[in-house]
């Protein structure tokens, strides 16, 4: 057993999603015993930053750059959590410049896509760092036992709780458990996991609780979008052919282009040393496919920097690069749900003890920080009253 301790509640994963649920059920359930279990090395899941051991001074948000919120003046849940965020100072509206590249590679500053419809929001500090700071902003007493690099892959549960097994073999048991990841509800589990049954399926067999049924019936059809990110580590002197000087400046390819370049966006991000760091988006599956293993990472990354070159190639704003710059990759298995979304009223099972949050839920966020977020709020004002 990793500790003696019964949780009151634990969470698997530490994404944006748990750390806004966890941060809000605190705040009103001071005295329960809390952990949080995360694969990777700390918070931010899909919306986290890379901080380059390698190469010094570097700290790439990856995954998520900002995140905007499409509507939330008919939805006070979060137009509340949003202003409270605003309020402490985590994020504040990214008036960054969002230019659209199109055929000609002329530029639009007009169009929206589903990454900056409504309003955009910016970290003050990197994106791990918000989710740092949303949890940090009601666990003044540490009430969390944090567990990162470990991996969970098998659940059991029975009328007393839950006990879970991590890879190296510890053990977690609680009373309730929250899933703010759908990894262990998801056939994607199988090969990721290696092991030969649906984590949840296992522990809820069929016929047991109708709405686990249902919800393992909605993952079913639920399917996932792969990407690809390229940091770029630029020389000393790269910058921009004008003065812009705002934290981030992102790059939309409109459709035949994207196809052309096979690439989506491309978001520039000035570090606090005033270098310029590149973070290029890829959800080609041509591309994808064609990254297998790091042993062809030199060839692939040269074939990344002359696309680039080419399609800034008259720009009148990005400087080429020079081929010699630094380059690391991040293959997103599941960067996004995409097809079916979860129905909210499945979020949370009295009988089965579990309940569960992210962006593969319904709603104008799904895929996207909005859906997590609202996800989030709404399964702490379900529950907080249920588990005594
Ligand atoms: C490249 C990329 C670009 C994106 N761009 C945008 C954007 O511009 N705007 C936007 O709004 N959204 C964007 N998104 C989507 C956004 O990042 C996600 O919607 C959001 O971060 C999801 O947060 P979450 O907490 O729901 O899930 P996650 O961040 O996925 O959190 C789940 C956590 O659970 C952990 N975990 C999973 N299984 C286990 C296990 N068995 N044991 C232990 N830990 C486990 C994972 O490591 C992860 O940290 C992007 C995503 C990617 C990858």
């Amino acid at each position: 057993m990793k500790s003696d301790v019964t949780y009151d509640l634990l969470i698997i994963g530490g994404g944006i999603s748990a750390c806004v649920f966890v941060s809000k059920y605190l705040k009103n359930n001071i005295t329960k015993k809390v952990g949080l279990i995360e694969i990777g090395r700390g918070l931010g899941g899909r919306s986290s930053t890379r901080i380059s051991k390698k190469y010094e001074g570097w700290k790439l948000n990856h995954g998520s750059p900002n995140f905007n919120i499409s509507n939330s003046k008919n939805n006070l849940l979060l137009k509340r959590y949003i202003d409270e965020l605003l309020d402490n100072k985590y994020i504040k509206i990214d008036d960054s410049e969002i230019i659209f590249l199109n055929e000609d590679s002329n530029l639009e500053t007009k169009n929206k896509s589903e990454f900056s419809c409504g309003v955009n929001y910016l970290s003050l500090d990197s994106m791990s760092e918000l989710s740092k700071k949303i949890i940090e902003s009601n666990n003044l007493k540490k009430e969390i036992d944090f567990f990162f690099e470990t991996l969970i892959v098998d659940m059991k549960f029975n009328e007393k709780g839950w006990l879970l097994t991590s890879k190296n073999g510890d053990k977690f048991k609680t009373k309730y458990l929250i899933c703010s990841t759908n990894l262990l509800l998801h056939k994607r589990s199988l090969k990721i996991l290696n092991v030969n049954q649906i984590p949840l399926r296992k522990a809820i067999p069929i016929n047991s609780d109708k709405k686990i049924d249902l919800l393992l019936n909605y993952l079913g059809e639920q399917t996932f979008i792969p990407r690809l990110t390229f940091l770029i580590y630029t020389n000393k002197n790269y910058s921009y052919k004008d003065n812009y000087s705002k934290k981030q400046r992102y790059f939309y390819l409109k459709n035949n282009l994207e196809k052309k370049y096979r690439f989506e966006r491309i978001i520039f991000q000035l570090q606090d040393n005033n270098k310029l760091g590149i973070v290029v988006h890829s959800k080609n599956a041509e591309l994808i496919n064609s990254y297998i293993s790091p042993k062809d990472e030199e060839v692939f990354k040269q074939n990344i920097i002359k696309n680039f070159n080419k399609l800034f190639e008259e720009n009148s704003l990005v400087n080429k690069l020079t081929f010699d710059e630094k380059i690391s990759i991040m293959k997103w298995r599941a960067s996004q749900p995409s097809g079916i979304a979860v129905p909210l009223s499945l979020q949370f099972s009295k009988k089965s003890k579990i309940g569960f949050c992210g962006d593969w839920f319904e709603g104008n966020g799904f895929g996207r920080i909005e859906g997590s977020i609202l996800s989030a709020l709404i399964l702490e004002k379900k529950i907080k009253d249920l588990i005594k």
